[in-house]
């Protein structure tokens, strides 16, 4: 068959939870055996996501092929459980870079080169191109950002034009208020993003209505009525508590049927990946075992999404052990005064992430002092690694003052330094050791040989700093444990304590941890933080 398209466009506000609807499309899919990929548009001028503040954007997520893109790719991988590649990722970065060096050639020689025809034609060539490329049945495509921005005007024509030489689906998200006051769901703001989007010359085929509660019958024909839309395709998407439980609330409203025909399709969903899915996915919210108390430590807290992936690896792994887990937030600045024992003394486990820049980070590194005197599991990832051995090495090897690099360039026990690959480098984007790597398992009697039960086992990265091993031998006689290393690299990829459960790495595993297969070192840390 020839690839058809689905497109997913946001109308009124951000955070109506776009990235999960592409992701639950993607998966209803899947369970119907569609060979699906996703295409996301991101309207910033960025070249990608590596030089973006968490903070604002989110976390950084970084694939096997080493791009860094948005934080969507995350959701879009723990739905399909399948790894991506930048071939997914269309930023205004990148498409007009690719313009502007053909314009240089001579490519266009003779003409004005403008969005309409030269840009948008661009980006509809790339997307022929991968669909043609890959096979694909379905692509389905998220253009980040609201309809009305002035950024992704030029996606969303380009939309419009793939229409008109390809079947293309338009799903719409918007959003129903519900006033407290009145106590009433509002269908206005919908009937205006419909009628914003009809300007633009595109019609709707489905449109997902967000609210805080399910959306009343009456409301569903009021906006089918005014968007001349059956009410079959008004789709209630009122909050779930569960995002894993989308895909199968929305087939049960009908919605997998109804994208069917659309599709000008027949076939039967495969119940074998159903059922598998189903299990998991219920797993997440039904609470059978305990309720374990975990605190993520860091510096971007505010921002829940600065951490996502790691959120999404603990609820993957309790889900998976029957357990429930309450993620505690905890800003790392806060310790800094002490007073450890007030905020971590209900504490079954404590996980420092991933981060960059000094702030915050002597406050990492008292949690992991009070995990590591306190016999409280920890799980260091990355930055939470290297603040791990700053930790031992101040504190049991009384190395005073030592540091990483990054914080303080004078340290006398730099235990953390630079890369030597990274020396020299002045240029910040997409520079990082990025991407997957290959790590080697050196020790059986570890906690890595025991949550992977493999000599060999490969996660993603992002970083500049690394272990210093002029330290390796001094901190191994003090009882640090090296498990596993990078041996083309030589570098030490993991630390551990020894008695009591502490383990840091150097990737950030988090990054591949799925709904069905989360990621082994979660899992032994909840089963640690559970005994
Ligand atoms: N800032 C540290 C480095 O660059 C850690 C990075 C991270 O946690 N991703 O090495």
């Amino acid at each position: 068959m020839h690839t058809k398209y689905i497109v997913v466009l946001g109308s009124l506000l951000s955070g109506l939870g776009k990235g999960v609807l592409t992701a639950s499309i993607l998966k209803i899919l899947d369970l119907y055996d569609y060979r699906v990929m996703p295409l996301k548009f991101d309207g910033y001028l960025n070249y990608d996501c590596g030089t973006m503040n968490p903070y604002r954007h989110g976390e950084v997520f970084v694939l096997d092929d080493k791009s860094e893109v948005d934080m969507d790719f995350g959701i879009y991988e723990r739905f399909l459980n399948k790894s991506l590649t930048k071939e997914s990722s269309m930023t205004s970065g990148r498409i007009f870079t690719e313009i502007i060096s053909k314009e240089r050639k001579g490519d266009y020689l003779g003409s004005d080169v403008q969005i309409v025809p030269h840009l948008v034609d661009g980006i509809i060539e790339h997307i022929e191109d991968i669909s043609r490329r890959r096979k694909l049945d379905i692509m389905v495509i998220e253009v980040g950002g609201t309809v009305g921005d002035l950024e992704n005007g030029y996606f969303i024509e380009a939309m419009r034009q793939l229409a008109l030489r390809h079947e293309v689906i338009f799903v719409n998200i918007t959003y129903v208020p519900q006033l407290s006051a009145v106590g009433e769901q509002k269908t206005k703001p919908t009937q205006i993003a419909f009628r914003l989007l009809m300007q633009m010359g595109i019609k709707p085929d489905f449109i997902f209505c967000r609210s805080e509660s399910r959306l009343l019958s009456n409301i569903k024909e009021k906006i089918a009525l005014y968007t001349s839309t059956p009410i079959s395709r008004i789709i209630d998407d009122s909050d779930d508590p569960n995002i894993y439980s989308l895909p199968e609330r929305f087939m049960r409203d009908g919605f997998g049927e109804e994208l069917l025909k659309a599709l000008g399709d027949r076939r039967s969903i495969n119940h074998g990946k159903l059922d598998s899915w189903r299990r998991r996915a219920s797993a997440i919210c039904s609470k059978r075992g305990k309720t374990l108390n975990i605190f993520i430590v860091g510096k971007y807290v505010e921002l829940r999404d600065a951490y996502v992936s790691v959120k999404e690896a603990l609820l993957h792994a309790a889900g998976y052990l029957g357990e429930e887990v309450v993620i505690n937030w905890l800003e790392s600045e806060k310790l800094e005064k002490g007073h450890e024992e007030d905020y971590l003394k209900s504490a079954d486990g404590i996980v420092v992430p991933g981060g960059f820049g000094r702030r915050g980070s002597e406050g990492m590194i008292r949690a992991i002092k009070y995990a590591r005197e306190n016999g409280i599991p920890y799980l260091g990832l990355c930055l939470g690694m290297q603040m791990m051995a700053v930790e031992f090495a101040r504190n049991v090897c009384k190395m005073r003052g030592a540091n990483s690099t990054e914080f303080d360039k004078r340290t006398k026990y730099n235990v953390i330094d630079i890369l030597p690959s990274q020396r020299g480098i002045d240029k910040k984007g997409g520079t990082m050791r990025l991407g997957s790597w290959k790590t080697r398992i050196d020790r059986v009697d570890s906690i890595i040989y025991d949550s992977y039960k493999r000599r060999w086992v490969s996660e993603r990265h992002r970083h500049r700093y690394e272990f210093n091993n002029k330290f390796r031998k001094r901190m191994e006689k003090a009882g640090l444990v090296f498990s596993a290393s990078d041996p083309s690299w030589k570098l030490v990829e993991a630390i551990e304590w020894t008695g009591g459960f502490g383990i840091g790495v150097q990737s950030h595993p988090e990054l591949k941890s799925r709904l069905e297969e989360p990621a082994p070192l979660f899992l032994s840390f909840l089963r640690a933080a559970s005994a």
